[in-house]
């Protein structure tokens, strides 16, 4: 099988835990990351916010640069939540079940003090903390950062709206042994340039994802090849088996969405449609109809869809692919809110599954073909 992991360097060892985890292919930030980070690993500015795929960014780099014989603690990451600190630590853990042991610690506030301290008489090579914390067991010479070679800044933007400038300067100090930072932020207000400023070669890497890019694990893909003269009966049979679940159904243009909708009012649809070409009064009553269940499926454009905001939508159902394919993740988008389970299904030509292919390579997901 063709990992595109293996392609950005990364050990065959760590390959394995990755496949475990459903981890096939690389999410954009991973892409653009790896490579760098594996080879050069110099210091790195990525805009990448949660749910891209940032940890196994920087983590998958890091783990291959620990040198499990020193016992000494060679990288660190800071995050600001422990929430996140753990799950960072709980994540490398779980890439490195089958390659050599590399020791993970995440010392983060909420736990009792004596007992991080003695975890940290053992070997540890990774350290996850917050900020705080970290500040404290280093007072107490729990640890040292001598050795550290590679520190990682995780939502940096979170932690110096949290308060955390002063121990981010204390850390990065006592960390000056280090060949490189990596930070990672959502947003770069003033204050994160300056906090780069401080902390950072002027040469370092930058790299953005956007948020369209971000990876809804909650989204199940799928596609169904379906001729031009059968989808409609293709809309209708799927429809039916969706008993009370609502949805979205997306097609290409304002012709397409005022046909469907009369088409399948007429097999007995609770329809309604969203177009252009509607007055706002026109859209209101229709969105209104929507949110209050009195309509089942709406049928829209991509630019009317612009601003819907439903909760509870089980299924995105696209009649063609759009037009731009950033337009995919906007429409598959709208179900799966809110931690919910959501299904985008969409129908297209034999000659368009290059197109998909295609998609799974930009974002990073799996589509499942179904008939
Ligand atoms: P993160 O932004 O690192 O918090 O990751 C967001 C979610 O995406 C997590 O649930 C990861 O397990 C998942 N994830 C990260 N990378 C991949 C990938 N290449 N393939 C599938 N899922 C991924």
């Amino acid at each position: 099988m063709s990992n595109g992991f293996k392609q950005l360097g990364v050990p065959e060892d760590l390959i394995k835990g990755l496949e475990e985890l459903g981890f096939e292919r690389p999410t954009p930030v991973q892409a653009a990351v790896i490579p760098y980070l594996m080879e050069d690993g110099g210091d790195l500015i990525a805009q990448a916010q949660t749910g891209t795929g940032k940890t196994a960014a920087f983590g998958l780099p890091l783990l291959t640069k620990m040198d499990p014989k020193v016992g000494e603690v060679q990288g660190l990451v800071i995050a600001p939540t422990r929430e996140l600190a753990k799950q960072i630590g709980k994540h490398l853990f779980r890439y490195t079940k089958y390659s050599a042991k590399v020791f993970v610690e995440v010392i983060s506030g909420g736990e009792d003090v004596p007992k991080q301290e003695a975890r940290m008489r053992r070997p540890t090579q990774i350290v996850v903390a917050t900020p705080g914390r970290l500040l404290e067991l280093l007072r107490r010479k729990a640890l040292k950062l001598d050795a550290v070679q590679h520190l990682v800044l995780d939502e940096a933007d979170e932690m110096l709206s949290m308060g955390f400038r002063e121990e981010l300067r204390k850390i990065l100090h006592l960390a000056n042994g280090r060949k490189s930072t990596w930070l990672f932020s959502a947003t770069f207000p003033e204050a994160i340039e300056e906090l780069i400023q401080g902390c950072m070669k002027p040469g370092a890497k930058r790299v953005t994802v956007d948020a369209a890019h971000v990876v809804n694990r909650d989204i199940e893909h799928q596609f169904a090849i379906c001729g031009r003269g059968d989808k409609l009966e293709f809309v209708i049979r799927f429809l039916r088996k969706q008993e009370g679940e609502r949805g979205l159904i997306f097609c290409r243009t304002k012709a397409g969405v005022i046909t469907m909708g009369r088409q399948l009012g007429t097999a007995g649809f609770a329809v309604d449609v969203l177009h252009g070409d509607l007055t706002q009064k026109e859209r209101d009553k229709a969105m209104r109809a929507f949110k209050k269940d009195r309509v089942q499926y709406l049928i829209s454009t991509d630019v009317a869809a612009r601003g819907i905001d439903v909760e509870g939508l089980s299924f995105v159902l696209q009649h063609q692919l759009p037009d731009q394919m950033e337009y995919y993740t906007h429409r598959s988008g709208r179900t799966a809110r809110a931690g919910k389970k959501g299904l985008s299904l969409t129908l297209i030509e034999g000659a368009e599954r290059r197109k998909i292919r295609k998609l799974e390579d930009e974002l990073g997901v799996r589509f499942e073909e179904v008939g």
